[in-house]
């Protein structure tokens, strides 16, 4: 039963209880750090991907993890040195700390950083526990009219804002979003805020365009499975009324990528956000001959404040996206729902402390 399988260090496999309740002792802080009482956490598709294959391509679990990225707590104590936040601030976590000191992290692009310490990505835990200790210049303090869980969302609206970013989303764009789950709503809402007036976003699964039409899409493509690739390209074509200049692959799928390089305008971005097949087989040369740019994007760099700034300005609504909640007791419950899309799930939310009132 892949369910319930763990890779041991000597990758032999074990099975284990899924998932698995632990006590551990509350963390000791450094003096640049901040104990974080944890209050929201959503569940990742990387989450699930974990606990059901033990790992994400190069990042194999070799010992159990804690699991979770997603997050927002109460700052409960500070080390020495912080002087941003105090003690009962309401915080947004980014979940990764870079070295700080090489040459990405010094060219601001920290993202990339090779001795990024992230959450829940292997042999780092991860955030879904009761207290957790985390670097205070990588904790955002909420204002109080945003709630914890818009807190928790923060992690996926930055990547949401980063592809944006990379894309040269603008006033006017035309924009094709390929997926619609949470990555590529957070990015349809993002694109929106950031002035494109055309957007058109795909997907296998109609509830889930439903949704992106209530949160503003002009257009959707259900994507069919005997549709043709060229007959998928006219169809966003005709319906955006013109070829994108900008697309955000948030499936990862080989079609999705293909589809992708396809439809964008020559002399457009392409940018993949979307994690598939390692190896897929893309209309490179179509891509290249339109000078078609293909950017990839790796999680964020400086796009907290600016996903803040998105949600606490009332700019983006992103409550819509989370449809379940659960106790941190019942997280068993709160991964099938996740892992099956059980209850036309999307945004999953764990309350390590009981529902804040203001949510
Ligand atoms: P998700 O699985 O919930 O969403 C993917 C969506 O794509 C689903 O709604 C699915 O129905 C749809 N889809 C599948 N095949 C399709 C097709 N042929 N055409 C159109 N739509 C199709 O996952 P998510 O949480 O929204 O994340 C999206 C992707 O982004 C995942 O691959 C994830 O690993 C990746 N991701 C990448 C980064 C990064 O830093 N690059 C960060 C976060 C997530
Ligand atoms: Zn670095």
């Amino acid at each position: 039963n892949e369910f319930n399988i763990m890779i041991t260090a000597d990758a032999k496999p074990i099975l284990i209880d899924f998932p698995q309740m632990e006590q551990r002792p509350i963390p000791t802080i450094k003096d640049h750090e901040v104990l974080l009482q944890m209050d929201s956490v959503g569940i990742c598709g990387s989450d699930v991907h974990y606990l059901t294959k033990g790992r994400i391509g190069d990042f194999i679990l070799t010992k159990p993890m804690i699991i979770g990225h997603e997050a927002a707590g109460i700052v409960a104590k500070v080390g020495k040195n912080v002087k941003n936040l105090k003690v009962g601030d309401r915080v947004a976590i980014e979940p990764g700390v870079p070295c700080r000191i090489c040459d990405l992290c010094k060219n601001g692009r920290y993202n990339l950083c090779a001795e990024m310490v992230f959450c829940a990505t292997p042999p780092y835990d991860g955030n879904l526990t009761r207290y957790y200790a985390h670097a205070a210049d990588f904790c955002y303090k909420l204002p109080d009219h945003v709630t914890m869980e818009e807190g928790a969302l923060l992690e996926p609206m930055s990547v949401g804002v980063h592809a944006c970013r990379r894309a040269g989303v603008g006033l006017g764009s035309s924009v094709l979003i390929l997926g619609a789950g949470p990555i590529g709503l957070v990015t349809l809402l993002t694109a929106k805020s950031m002035g494109a007036s055309n957007i058109i976003i795909t997907d296998i699964l109609a509830d889930r365009l439903a949704v992106a039409k209530e949160l503003g899409a002009n257009h959707t493509l259900l994507i069919e499975k005997d549709r043709s690739e060229k007959d998928n390209v006219r169809l966003v074509h005709e319906l955006l009324g013109e070829m994108p200049d900008k697309t955000i692959d948030c499936s990862g799928a080989e079609s999705t990528s293909r589809l992708a390089i396809l439809a964008t305008r020559s002399g457009g971005v392409v940018v993949l956000v979307g994690m598939g097949a390692p190896e897929p087989k893309l209309p490179i040369v179509d891509g290249l001959i339109r000078e078609v740019d293909i950017r990839g994007v790796f999680r964020y760099c400086n796009d907290y404040p600016a996903a803040l700034a998105l949600v606490s300005s009332g700019s983006v609504n992103v409550k819509k996206l989370i449809t379940h909640h659960f106790d941190i007791k019942e997280t068993a419950d709160a991964f099938n729902t996740a892992r099956y899309g059980l209850g036309g799930a999307i945004k999953v939310m764990i309350h390590c402390t009981p529902r804040d009132s203001n949510n």
